[in-house]
């Protein structure tokens, strides 16, 4: 385990804030979690994973804790399925990785989203119509209430679309240790969505669809690497059936998804629409590619990322008078 004072966390948020964190430790396993959480009782924390779904905006007056626990082992095999237990350290992208290599489907349509395996599992990530729960039969975690260990199954884990117990009722009392996956060795594709279908087969193998699924994130999402950003910095809107079929009245093109009676609505369409792509406040810009992205062209703040969000929220609240929330935390 190591714990550093007074130390940056520019490497440790992919929107590049450069705040302090009181304290700094990453643990390895859960006797070293536990020792941790004894030593600082009294100290406000912070669980991170990569950190690229916050916004810091101020310094962090605590301790940020990083889980550093990245083992994944095959726990069970029939047939058609293999489930295997994932520490919540490792990054999901080198779990998706490693499973497309061995021909295991499930989870290929989340690859190159960047973060760890718990916080995936904390925020239902998903992309191209598929979203992490999809594959999730177990969720094991450290009760910060209790101070034991305590599962959860899928259905107890309350997942919907970017949310769920761990978000809710169960934020700052559960800390995801391991996820167990349970992943197909007979081909189950997922193409419906986007353009997925014009570039594979419908035999492809899941290495080609990761392959194919990164090409695309990378024409149309920030390098982590090159700009700083949380990805999506607001969630989709999802409306009733009323709302939608009068704005289909008036706006003729307006992209939709059907979700239950309801209809999602891409809040990038509505961003655009409001004519915001490209525009910044100070160091804070809209993506041009993509408008659901800000990004830190180099020197952004906290308060012109804010700002920014803030103003685009009350846009397309005033056009068209839906309420856009946002998908990034801030600290
Ligand atoms: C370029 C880019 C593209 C992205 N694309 C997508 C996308 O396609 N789909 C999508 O869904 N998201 C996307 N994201 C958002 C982000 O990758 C996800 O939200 C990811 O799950 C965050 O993981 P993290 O490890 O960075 O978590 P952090 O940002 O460090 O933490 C997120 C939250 O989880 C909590 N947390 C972290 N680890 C644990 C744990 N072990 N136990 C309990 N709580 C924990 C934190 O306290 C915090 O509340 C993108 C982000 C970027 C920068």
């Amino acid at each position: 385990m190591t714990i550093q004072e007074n130390i940056s966390l520019l490497p440790y948020n992919t929107f590049r804030m450069d705040v302090k964190a009181r304290y700094l430790a990453q643990y390895e396993s859960i006797d070293e979690l536990r020792e941790l959480l004894n030593k600082f009782q009294d100290t406000r924390r912070l669980f991170i994973g990569e950190g690229s779904n916050l916004l810091f905006t101020g310094d962090f007056d605590g301790l940020v804790c990083q889980s550093k626990m990245c083992r994944a082992a095959a726990t069970k095999e029939t047939e058609e399925d293999v489930w295997i237990e994932v520490q919540g350290g490792l990054k999901l992208d080198l779990l998706i990785e490693q499973v497309a290599d061995m021909q295991l489907y499930g989870l290929e349509n989340l690859s190159y989203i960047p973060g760890q395996v718990g916080a995936g599992a904390v925020q239902n990530v998903g992309a191209y119509g598929r979203e992490i729960k999809d594959c999730i039969e177990q969720v094991n975690a450290w009760d910060l209430q209790t101070m034991q260990s305590v599962s959860f199954t899928r259905e107890e884990c309350h997942y919907a679309y970017r949310d769920s117990l761990f978000k809710r009722e169960g934020k700052n009392r559960y800390i995801i240790t391991s996820v167990v996956f349970r992943l197909s060795k007979t081909p189950q594709l997922h193409l419906d969505y986007g353009n997925l279908k014009e570039y594979l087969q419908q035999d492809a193998n899941p290495q080609q669809v990761r392959q194919t699924i990164i090409q695309i994130r990378k024409k149309k999402l920030p390098e982590v690497s090159e700009l700083g950003s949380a990805g999506s910095f607001f969630k989709n809107p999802i409306v009733s059936a009323d709302k939608f079929n009068n704005l289909k009245e008036k706006y003729k093109d307006i992209p939709s998804y059907p979700v239950g009676d309801n209809y999602k609505i891409p809040a990038a369409w509505l961003i655009e629409q409001c004519g915001w792509k490209g525009k910044t406040v100070g160091g804070a810009k809209v993506y041009d590619r993509q408008p659901l992205v800000i990004v830190n062209t180099g020197n952004a703040t906290s308060s012109d990322i804010c700002s920014l969000a803030k103003q685009i929220v009350d846009s397309v609240y005033n056009r068209f008078q839906i309420t856009i929330d946002k998908e990034v935390e801030y600290v």
